[in-house]
């Protein structure tokens, strides 16, 4: 049985099992004739699995897609549309290979059809980042967003217990901080809660049973909402300080967003405590903060910047970065709060939340 929502993005969204298999109807419904399957070359046979249930509407798999979307990828990706006549494209993975998809779209408008793999949320929005010459650039623009994307909880089966739990604490981030953003308005907020409310529902049940597809589909609507929330709203100084550091010192994303999740949290908490009060009812604790750290315990998830390979000598680079175009953020950005929150996570303390001057 298969769920569809028409997303408030414009995006044409199904959830369902075995969903991945119907990718040749939707090209049809479209009026599409043929597409480049996408993937990294860890999730090739995933890839080709989708493309072989596409007959001949598949011009093949193009399985070099990599993390942070570099340029020259992107280039022979488009070589191999170019020599196949492909009038679309469709994504199976990752943010990395959302990421090329939209690259793809962005230089020649063709329409994207996404299969997720992860709860990264990067196939419900308008951003694109990419690297060139070892810079990463990001940009917005409508015809990067994704037409139709097909959530099916038996690709996402095979997502590890732990990349599982740091993807998921990456998709709450971004309900957390579309709770208190700038442009927020009721229908995010109430979305950000949704995601919030579905992650802590089928986490906690994938670590001990990753194969349940009745909580992949569950996490799996969390990350179309709390994905839909990062698309539909500025992120602040969660999201800067993780790009920061996966910019800075190469970190993994999903990992870098689940151990500064609860010390970011702490830091606006002070400042904006009602807006944040849903993630302290729906996952139980005291404070907003509290109640990530605990979840992330709960999850087995890191919680050091040092089990990443961070050291004490790297913070005060991250710092000076950070404030840099600093995104707009609830309460002020100031070198002395965020050397607090750093040294926290590097040492994985618990998040402290202080009034004092930052
Ligand atoms: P990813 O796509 O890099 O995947 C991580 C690894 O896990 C890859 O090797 C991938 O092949 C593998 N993998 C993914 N799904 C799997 C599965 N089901 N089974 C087995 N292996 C699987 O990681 P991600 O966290 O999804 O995405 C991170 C990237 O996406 C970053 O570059 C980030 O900047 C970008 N991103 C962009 C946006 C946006 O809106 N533009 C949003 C979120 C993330």
């Amino acid at each position: 049985m298969s769920k569809s929502i028409q997303s408030i993005n414009g995006q044409k969204i199904r959830f369902g099992v075995g969903i991945r298999n119907q990718v040749s109807q939707e090209m049809e419904a479209s009026g599409l004739g043929k597409a480049l399957v996408l993937s990294t070359k860890f999730q090739a046979e995933m890839a080709e699995g989708v493309a072989k249930s596409m007959g001949a509407k598949s011009v093949g798999v193009f399985s070099g897609a990599r993390m942070h979307t570099p340029v020259e990828v992107t280039a022979q990706a488009m070589d191999n549309i170019a020599a196949s006549g492909a009038d679309c494209v469709v994504a199976v993975g990752g943010g990395s290979t959302t990421g090329l998809g939209k690259a793809i779209a962005l230089r020649t408008d063709l329409p994207q059809i996404v299969i997720p793999t992860t709860y990264a949320g990067s196939e419900a929005t308008s951003i694109l980042g990419q690297t060139e010459n070892g810079v990463k650039t990001t940009r917005k623009a409508p015809g990067i967003l994704p037409e139709i994307v097909l959530y099916d909880p038996e690709l996402v089966a095979s997502l590890p217990v732990p990349l599982t739990m740091t993807s998921g604490l990456n998709a709450i981030a971004h309900s957390a901080e579309g709770l208190y953003a700038k442009e927020r308005r009721d229908e995010i907020s109430r979305l950000a809660r949704e995601g919030i409310r579905a992650m802590a529902k089928g986490l906690p049940i994938l670590k001990g049973d990753p194969g349940n597809l009745k909580a992949r589909e569950e996490t799996l609507y969390g990350a179309w909402a709390c994905g839909t929330v990062l698309g539909e709203v500025g992120m602040a100084l969660h999201h800067k300080i993780c790009h920061t550091l996966g910019g800075t010192l190469n970190l993994p994303h999903s990992e870098t967003h689940a151990i500064i999740l609860p010390h970011a949290i702490a830091y606006n908490e002070v400042e904006v405590p009602d807006l944040l009060a849903p993630i302290a009812a729906i996952l139980g604790g005291d404070t907003p903060s509290q109640a990530l750290w605990h979840f992330s315990q709960k999850l087995g998830a890191p919680r050091s910047l040092l089990e990443l390979g961070v050291t004490e000598k790297d913070i005060d680079r991250i710092i000076e970065v950070t404030l840099v175009n600093a995104y707009w953020n609830p309460r002020e950005i100031g070198r002395k709060g965020l050397s607090v929150l750093l040294m926290n996570a590097l040492a994985g303390n618990p998040p402290s939340s202080s009034k004092e001057a930052v």
